[in-house]
């Protein structure tokens, strides 16, 4: 478990694998379902694990002996039972045995920090203001507020995740991250060599995306899309993330919408979904609105562009739903009810006339949670 892997984000199962299935794959194959079905059910049996799993139940005792030796499986005690023979000793996760600290450092203005339990509620919580630093200065911030939260933590801590802007490949190296002016920065390495914890850093929504999955109740094929000081979004497919050729998979923010004009963007282009949607852009617009039915007719025409932007993608991808995390009180209404409307009129009935658009019920902690749900995907492979 001390390795940082970047596990929790294995691509799926590629077309035409070529490796062999080894013993030791088998192994941690069942050790992941074993898990996985404990922190889903919690408080069943040996017996219980066998039938849902369909793994003999010697292979399930092996299994049991050696997680509970690495303490992180205990059992609960016996199964109140009123059948003849000897009760039946109920089985968990251990989840207060350990914490998880997630690192969300999507926001413009400061860097936010938490100590999770298994269940992804938060324990601790910190804030640390950015006060503009970029490059070196940030990383800085970054190690300094992890620091903090390691000496928070009261349990043995599974692991760090990070939810950074920018694009980030699957080495946990940020690519780009203009804002925070990082490129190349091999965040995950850093922060590993200065905790000596297994350490996952993604794209804040990428890591959103699972923390709508794990935390959520998101559905397999799911897009959610963040609207902040940028807007972004994360891909699940079948369950599994999509990252793209480039790991810049879900960035949309600067795809230009429609072919009639708009405002300049700060990337040179005219119309980008950003000019429309992000939020300082939607704030001018709304304070410099007339009376509420302007307001109303200001976010109408951007939850329109959304729904035109996503229109393609969701017929592409066969979308199940559409997840919007941002400022509820921008969001949720008509800008929400004018994405969907335009999704539905411009996508086939048959197949998308289900398509829901809602907004996460994780509010602001929600790249912090994916964070935390990458952990616990990347060391246990549950989720
Ligand atoms: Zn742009």
């Amino acid at each position: 478990m001390s390795t940082p892997t970047p596990a929790g984000y294995a691509t799926g199962r590629t077309l035409r694998p070529s490796a062999k299935s080894l013993p030791e794959h088998s192994r941690s194959h069942n050790r992941a379902l074993v898990l996985q079905t404990l922190y889903r059910a919690g408080g069943v049996s040996r017996a219980d694990l066998a039938r849902a799993t369909g793994l003999t139940r010697v292979t399930i005792s092996d299994l049991i002996a050696q997680l509970i030796a690495e303490d992180l499986v205990v059992e609960l005690g016996q199964r109140e039972d009123a059948r003849p023979g000897k009760p039946a000793t109920l089985l968990d996760i251990n989840r207060t045995g350990f914490q998880i600290l997630g690192l969300d450092l999507s926001d413009h203005a400061e860097l936010r920090g938490g100590v999770l339990d298994l269940d992804g509620a938060i324990l601790e919580h910190r804030v640390v203001p950015l006060q503009n630093a970029v490059g070196q200065a940030a990383v800085d911030k970054v190690l300094a507020l992890a620091a903090d939260l390691i000496a928070a933590a009261t349990a043995p801590i599974l692991g760090i995740g990070v939810g950074s802007p920018g694009v980030v490949d699957l080495g946990g190296t940020v690519l780009s991250a203009p804002n925070l002016g990082w490129a190349d920065l091999p965040l995950q390495r850093l922060l590993a060599d200065a905790t000596g914890l297994p350490v996952l850093v993604a794209n804040d929504a990428n890591a959103a995306v699972l923390a709508e999955h794990s935390f959520g109740g998101a559905l397999s094929d799911t897009m959610l899309v963040t609207i902040g000081h940028g807007v972004g979004a994360g891909l699940l497919l079948g369950g599994t993330p999509l990252f793209g050729s480039r790991f810049a998979a879900g960035e949309i923010g600067h795809v230009v919408v429609g072919t009639d004009g708009g405002e300049p963007c700060a990337c040179g282009k005219v119309g980008c979904l950003e000019t429309w949607l992000a939020i300082p852009r939607l704030e001018a617009k709304l304070a410099g609105a007339p009376d509420a039915a302007a307001r109303r007719e200001i976010l109408r025409e951007a939850g329109e562009r959304l729904g035109i932007a996503l229109a393609p993608v969701v017929g592409a991808l066969d979308l199940a739903e559409v997840v919007l995390s941002g400022p509820a009180d921008l969001l949720d209404g008509p800008l929400t009810e004018a994405a969907l409307e335009t999704l539905r009129t411009r996508t086939m009935a048959e197949f998308h006339g289900d398509l829901a658009v809602r907004m996460t019920a994780l509010g602001q902690d929600i790249v912090m949670r994916g964070a935390a749900a990458m952990v616990l995907s990347g060391q246990l492979g549950v989720s």
